[in-house]
């Protein structure tokens, strides 16, 4: 027991060894920048002062959301969606079919609409709960997060309903953050590099400074565009990488309700919040329109928590706890 509560405790401390690293690179670029570059090389006190501002603001806004995403916890299923006082009803039962018709019933006050492959309610067995609409476990944070993307290695954290608006954010001024430095670096960079200035200790600092910034710039457009897609059509990573399931069978599309509404749904509709890592995200992360919901022409009824749903669907558990980490 000791050696297992031990083993645990060190491969949680292993899973900060990659925030470390990202953190050690940006503090290492930061200096690179500011006295080698900015310090040391430039001669111009008028673009040293405006290449400052112009980084710092690029900085400040990086760092903040990149704190808001690595520190923000992931939300999980509330209570209603926990087993509870049915948790004894649902042991007792030995056969598969009447475990199944327990959470069914259970589910039918819930405003849930997924399944699993085989048509069966998707349940969680490490956390005791019925899965939300697009909620998954997490091997890694060992809980249930709701509107699962993926488990972030870089992060140490799980993206997720509470924190994706952030993420979008990171990868936003991340990039620019890159930009910049490639920008503005680059023509001393060239200097250097035909061998017109000689400081062999600046001269290395900056050139690592702008191969790395380049290199991390083009990981980060892919990246971020790839998001974009999945923020455009309503997609998590985790439901590009397997189809959600319904009653009537797969649907790649049941979440997207167009563009714009999409985009509201992560961004909130506040324009003033959307560049700042401040949470403005619409709705609770459990219940979520559909795209069927939208045409008046789908038979659609309203469910016991007011929530509209398709006429004849209901929830769904899971016979297998999901959740891969997916890397960044
Ligand atoms: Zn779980
Ligand atoms: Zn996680």
């Amino acid at each position: 027991m000791l050696l297992t509560a031990c083993l645990r405790r060190c491969a949680r401390l292993l899973h900060w060894i990659p925030v470390t690293i990202v953190i050690m690179v940006v503090m290492w670029s930061y200096y690179a920048y500011v006295v080698h570059f900015c310090w040391i090389l430039l001669s111009c006190s008028t673009q040293r002062v405006v290449f400052l501002c112009l980084f710092h603001v690029c900085f400040g806004m990086f760092s903040w959301s990149f704190w808001k995403t690595l520190s923000t916890p992931p939300s999980s299923p509330s209570v209603e969606f926990q087993l509870s006082s049915d948790s004894l009803l649902y042991e007792q039962e030995r056969g598969g079919m009447e475990k199944s018709q327990i959470l069914l019933e259970i589910s039918q006050k819930l405003s849930v609409h997924t399944r699993t492959a085989a048509g069966a309610i998707r349940f969680c067995h490490h956390c005791q709960l019925i899965k939300p609409d697009r909620c998954h476990h997490c091997s890694v944070c060992q809980m249930c997060v709701l509107k699962m993307d993926h488990h972030c290695p870089w992060l140490n954290n799980c993206i997720g309903f509470s924190n994706y608006k952030f993420f979008m954010l990171f990868l936003l001024y991340s990039l620019l953050y890159c930009l910049l430095i490639v920008a503005t670096v680059t023509p001393t960079f060239i200097q250097l590099w035909l061998g017109k200035l000689f400081d062999s200790c600046v001269k290395l600092h900056v050139l690592f400074l702008t191969l790395v910034s380049a290199m991390f710039a083009v990981t980060l457009c892919f990246l971020l565009f790839f998001h974009i897609w999945l923020l455009a059509s309503n997609k998590t990573t985790l439901e590009w990488l397997s189809v959600p399931f319904f009653v009537d069978g797969p649907a790649s599309e049941a979440f997207d309700v167009g563009v714009r509404a999409n985009f509201l749904r992560v961004f909130g509709k506040n324009k003033s919040l959307w560049p700042f890592p401040v949470f403005s995200s619409q709705g609770n992360g459990q219940s979520f329109p559909l795209r069927w919901q939208m045409s008046s022409h789908s038979p659609s009824v309203m469910n016991g928590n007011g929530h509209c749903a398709m006429e004849g669907s209901v929830v769904s558990p899971e016979g297998v706890s999901v959740t891969i980490a997916v890397d960044d």
